[in-house]
């Protein structure tokens, strides 16, 4: 296994079929995952198109995430941590922590998305897409609205992804610790992930 230090973030390649483990090493940590065509970064798994896909507003074991081509590009394969994901609230970035009331910088998961793909030698496209926000749980009513609760996803929870084509995917341990976003105790954690390899 390898850490992921709370409030950083890393890209990772994986070839078709290989398999990423992300474990909820203290529990309640929401992880911001995105997936980029290794060969294409305008190519990218897409929140809307999913929903289109899927049906759903969210995505569940069995699920996969296609692209802005309605392409599949990863699968949820494993999932320990009670199914509880978003697919609708944006990455945290300076200008949300500012709303809450942080006057000078605080790290976000826009910058690390930046910072993580730039460390690989990728360079993006300038806008950020949609994450799936694992482990986030974002109840929406009857009505539309939506709400930010902490998570159910316990100490050593786990989801599994598939790469169903070759591609980087970004993680990000999400820095906020102003809502409830990583629980209660708004306490940003590490997470831990592993690569497996196709065989
Ligand atoms: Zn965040």
């Amino acid at each position: 296994m390898t850490e992921l230090a709370a409030r950083t973030g890393v890209a990772i390649h994986l070839a078709t079929k290989d398999e990423l483990v992300v474990t909820n090493t203290y529990g309640q940590q929401v992880v911001d995952t995105w997936a980029l065509a290794a060969d294409d970064v305008s190519r990218f798994a897409s929140a809307s198109h999913t929903w289109m896909s899927t049906g759903r507003l969210t995505v569940r074991l069995g699920d996969e995430l296609v692209d802005t081509t309605r392409t599949p590009m990863l699968a949820i394969v494993g999932d320990t941590s009670g199914g509880r994901h978003d697919l609708l609230i944006p990455s945290c970035d300076v200008v949300r922590y500012r709303q809450l009331g942080v006057p000078g910088y605080h790290d976000n998961c826009r910058d690390n998305y930046f910072a993580a793909l730039s460390a690989a030698d990728i360079e993006p496209l300038p806008v950020v897409p949609q994450p799936l926000n694992l482990f986030m749980r974002v109840p929406v009513a009857a009505d539309g609205s939506i709400g930010i609760e902490p998570p159910v996803a316990g100490p050593g929870a786990q989801v599994r992804l598939r790469a169903l084509q070759d591609v980087v995917v970004v993680l990000s341990a999400c820095p906020q610790d102003i809502a409830p976003t990583n629980g209660l105790g708004a306490t940003p954690r590490p997470v831990e992930y592993d690569v497996v390899r196709a065989p």
